[in-house]
């Protein structure tokens, strides 16, 4: 046996992802409508919290609706939103905002993650998918012409046990142990962020439009979400991390709370917390690439580096269905095992092309949202160009090619008792 190959209790499954989130219930679940054997393994039970901005950008939604997951994304009762105001700091309160609506109709939703990633699972349950949760990989192996891939899970009880797969899709987010363990973990080189991630509940802005608050080393982004109420919100502090976690942790819901004060809009009833904080970062984790040998990674743990624009789901969205197309139109049947690296290739050049636009417009946001003129600068004059602030978010919404559309609402803002409304 080479060196690093499993050894002890071996068994073998066509397909293997590893973890449960967006990327990877997508994944096993077209692959499943395709007629694959795939098994999915997860250490968290879900439902599961998961920090987040949770907003699904139009770019997700339209996805979504195309694999037709709507119904039960829908079922979970997400806000809709039609857009993201921007706000600066002014003296001792926020200044007028810049209002981006997207264009063409389209929406976004504030989703629950714990419930809108539990209900995409049980979509891939539904399609013939073997989950496993509680269940942790702790080592990988990426295969090779001549051999299996191949991931040493720990079972709820303790127990370890080696998994051999023909394909191995690593779905296992942000810190992905698969990643790092076939050897595709790139060096950062930005300043790392961390975040803090609140549910809080309070009534008065409207809950049409999420709010991003731009000030110096830290961005807030508030977004109503669907919740027992309709007055719940995620409320997400994303600070540069010079200081350490523990005084982040400390001074994190002070710095969130002065933020809320004078929100554009105002509250009504004062916003206290629910749940949380869930903690997150360092967000850059650059990939070396997306495939190698018999392992494709997909969503964050293919490469994800800021949350600023809120596009991660779209991302995890997109880079499942390129490696199911991939595995799908690939691989045929046992007897050509050898030439599956081969057909595996491509999805790594695939999954890079395909979400390059959306990574320059993201380190362009970046960029100018991290050095305080320009930030300021770029602010002041997009609260005069309502329109260029609306292609703004609406680019940002993953749907260029919707840019041009005549408005045609996707949902109205006054929608069924499915989707969530403020009480005014
Ligand atoms: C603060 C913050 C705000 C964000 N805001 C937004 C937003 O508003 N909109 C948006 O679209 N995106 C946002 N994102 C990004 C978004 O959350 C991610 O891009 C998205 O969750 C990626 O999905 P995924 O399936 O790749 O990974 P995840 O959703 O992270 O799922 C990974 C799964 O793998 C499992 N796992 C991990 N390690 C192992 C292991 N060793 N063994 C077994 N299982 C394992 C985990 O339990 C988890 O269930 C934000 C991210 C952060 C941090």
């Amino acid at each position: 046996m080479s060196r690093g190959a499993p050894s002890g209790a071996v068994s073998d499954t066509p397909v293997m992802v590893v973890g449960g989130g967006p990327a990877g219930a997508v994944t096993g679940l077209l692959l499943a409508r395709r007629g694959w054997e795939v098994e999915l393994v997860d250490r968290a039970r879900f439902p599961r919290s998961k920090a987040c901005g949770e907003c699904l950008n139009p770019g997700g939604v339209a996805l979504l609706a195309e694999l037709g997951l709507m119904e039960s994304v829908l079922a979970t009762s997400p806000a809709v939103m039609d857009g993201w105001d921007l706000a600066l700091p002014g003296k001792g309160s926020w200044r007028p905002p810049a209002r981006g609506r997207f264009r063409g109709g389209d929406r976004a939703l504030g989703v629950c993650r714990a419930t809108f990633d539990a209900a995409l699972l049980e979509e891939a349950r539904a399609a013939g998918v073997r989950i496993r949760e509680g269940v942790r990989v702790v080592k990988a192996r990426p295969g090779s012409a001549d051999e299996p891939a191949a991931v040493e899970l720990v079972l709820p009880g303790g127990d370890r046990r080696w998994r051999t797969a023909r394909v191995l899709v690593g779905a296992d987010g942000l810190n992905s142990r698969i990643r790092s363990e076939v050897g595709l973990a790139g060096a950062a080189t930005d300043p790392p962020k961390a975040s803090l991630t609140w549910r809080i509940q309070g009534a008065g802005p409207s809950r049409h439009q999420g709010r991003l608050l731009l000030g110096p080393g830290s961005t807030v982004g508030l977004a109503p979400v669907s919740g027992p109420e309709a007055t719940h919100w995620n409320a997400t502090l994303v600070v540069v991390e010079e200081a350490d976690r523990a005084d982040l942790l400390r001074q994190g819901w002070s710095m969130m709370s002065a933020a809320l004060q004078g929100i554009p809009g105002g509250w009504r009833r004062e916003p206290r917390v629910v749940a949380g904080p869930w903690g997150s970062g360092r967000f850059r984790r650059p990939t070396e690439a997306a495939w190698t040998g018999r392992t494709l990674l997909v969503g964050d743990a293919a490469g994800y580096f800021d949350p600023l624009t809120g596009q991660g789901i779209y991302r995890a969205l997109l880079s499942a269905r390129l490696a199911a197309d991939t595995i799908d139109r690939g691989l045929t049947g046992d007897t050509r095992r050898n030439s599956d690296v081969e057909a595996l290739a491509p999805y790594g050049a695939l999954v890079f092309s395909s979400l390059r636009t959306g990574r320059w417009l993201q380190r362009a946001v970046e960029g100018v949202v991290s050095r305080s003129p320009l930030r300021r600068l770029c602010l002041s004059g997009l609260r005069h160009l309502p329109r260029a602030t609306s292609w703004l978010i609406h680019l940002t919404g993953d749907r260029a090619g919707s840019l041009l559309r005549e408005p045609e609402p996707v949902w109205p803002l006054h929608p069924s008792r499915t989707i969530h409304e403020d009480h005014r």
